[in-house]
């Protein structure tokens, strides 16, 4: 096993207080807030076969301005776009604002605070976990042995089991780099849905402006099954010239990709006593957006909370179980063509303030807001699809368990493909 302290290697069994498993999105922000909650003299290892470096992905996410997030990110809005084939809305956020976030900034963010907290960090996959309800003992791919008091594992992983909906949110996205001013940076578009729309599933593009010159133009789909290479570069062309971009005066300085689960699968958070899940792996990501890094940094900052008070690094729920639900019904809406994605925003935004309906993509309303935002939707639909969501978790009780099924190698392991080009295609 390799194992590293500053400059230090070493080939030994070793004993802590917390193993992280994973070392990716959810990890970093862990790192980061326990840094930012001053836990100290706390035994931390982690666990990653690749130590993330750089650019492999763009977060962009909502939220009140916060000040250990601002200073790293690449831009962010008060106002965003909605924008439908029937209407085209201006939304201000206040008191929220809507961030990007690029992978690199937080990586370091996150080796500062592995250093500044002694961490140990063991390039190697974990392979086996045992949990005895006093200690855990990973054991890993080279034959190492780490034993930790608690184990916080965001390690991609299917689904305990097949979901009633199983979607992906698959997309592409260009960073464009344009000759002349093509971009409102004052602004960024949260969901463009008139892009064609595909027979089974929703899309849309989006923009997010860093300066007048420079964006990430994407093309999302939220459907059951991913498009081809030329299918993603078709799309994105389309979108562009929706957007009036001029190709020649554009070019494409990185490619983003990305799957990221849709479903009602369950991904339960709590294996064993001592082991809980973090990211994608334990819920993080919302059902019915794809949406993950709002939930991620609430449990990270959950976690070090609790650590700095001396409780167990156990964090709450990603989602309310309520919201789990709803997540369930819409995507069984969606899926059964009882309601159309554009039609669907379209009411929500119309009918709800948009802080409101963010907070209720993250998860964070209550009751009486979820009430308001059920009855902007179709109701009949609607109620189709929560008899139909009945109807399945009866049968499903019924019948015995089935394997879950294969999600893409993007989704479970593999990481995005990030790529460098050259001119817009
Ligand atoms: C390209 C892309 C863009 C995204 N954009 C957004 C966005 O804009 N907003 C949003 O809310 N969400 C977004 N997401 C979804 C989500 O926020 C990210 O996927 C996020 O990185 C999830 O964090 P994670 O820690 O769960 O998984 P990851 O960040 O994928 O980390 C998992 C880690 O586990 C490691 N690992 C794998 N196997 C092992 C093993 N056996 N042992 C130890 N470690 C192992 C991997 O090397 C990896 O470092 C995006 C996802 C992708 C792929």
């Amino acid at each position: 096993m390799v194992w590293q302290r500053g400059a230090v290697t070493a080939s030994a069994p070793i004993e802590v207080d917390l193993a992280l498993l994973g070392g990716g999105g959810a990890a970093s922000l862990l790192l980061a807030a326990l840094d930012r909650h001053g836990v100290r003299d706390l035994r931390i290892a982690v666990v990653d076969p690749v130590r993330r470096r750089g650019q492999d992905r763009t977060w962009a996410f909502w939220g009140h301005p916060d000040s250990d997030l601002d200073p790293l990110l690449s831009a962010s809005w008060q106002q965003v776009e909605v924008t439908t084939p029937a209407r085209r809305r201006v939304l201000d956020l206040a008191p929220l604002r809507y961030a990007m976030l690029r992978s690199g900034p937080l990586y370091d963010r996150a080796a500062e605070a592995e250093r500044r907290l002694g961490a140990i960090r063991i390039v190697a996959p974990a392979a086996s976990v045992v949990d005895d309800a006093t200690r855990v003992v990973v054991r890993t791919g080279d034959g190492g042995i780490v034993r930790a008091d608690w184990v916080l594992d965001s390690r991609p992983r299917p689904p305990a089991r097949p979901g009633r909906t199983t979607w992906l949110q698959h997309f592409r996205g260009w960073w464009l780099e344009s000759d002349r001013p093509a971009f409102d940076p004052a602004r960024a578009v949260l969901m463009d849905f008139r892009t064609p729309q595909p027979a089974r599933g929703v899309s849309f593009g989006y923009v997010l402006p860093v300066s007048d010159r420079h964006a990430l133009v994407e093309y999302t789909e939220f459907s059951p099954a991913l498009l081809t290479d030329a299918g993603y570069d078709t799309a994105l062309a389309g979108y562009r010239d929706l957007l009036g971009l001029d190709p020649a005066g554009l070019r494409v300085r990185e490619v983003e990709n990305g799957v990221i689960p849709m479903t009602d699968a369950p991904f339960p958070a709590r294996p064993s006593p001592r082991v809980a899940r973090l990211g994608t792996a334990g819920g993080a990501t919302r059902p019915s957006t794809g949406f993950t890094f709002s939930a991620m940094y609430r449990q990270a900052d959950q976690v070090a909370r609790a650590l700095a008070a001396g409780r167990p690094p156990v964090p709450e729920p990603a989602y309310p179980r309520r919201h789990r639900w709803m997540d369930a019904v819409a995507l069984r809406a969606l899926d059964r063509g009882g309601v159309g994605g554009p039609d669907f925003f379209d009411r929500l935004f119309d009918r709800n303030p948009a802080e409101r309906v963010l907070r209720f993509l993250d998860g964070v309303t209550t009751p009486v807001e979820e009430v308001a935002i059920m009855n902007s939707t179709r109701l009949l639909p609607m109620i189709a699809a929560t008899a139909g969501d009945a109807a399945h978790r009866v049968r499903d009780r019924l019948r015995p368990a089935r394997p879950a099924p294969a999600i893409p190698a993007a989704v479970v392991g593999g990481p995005p493909i990030v790529g460098r080009g050259s001119a817009a295609r």
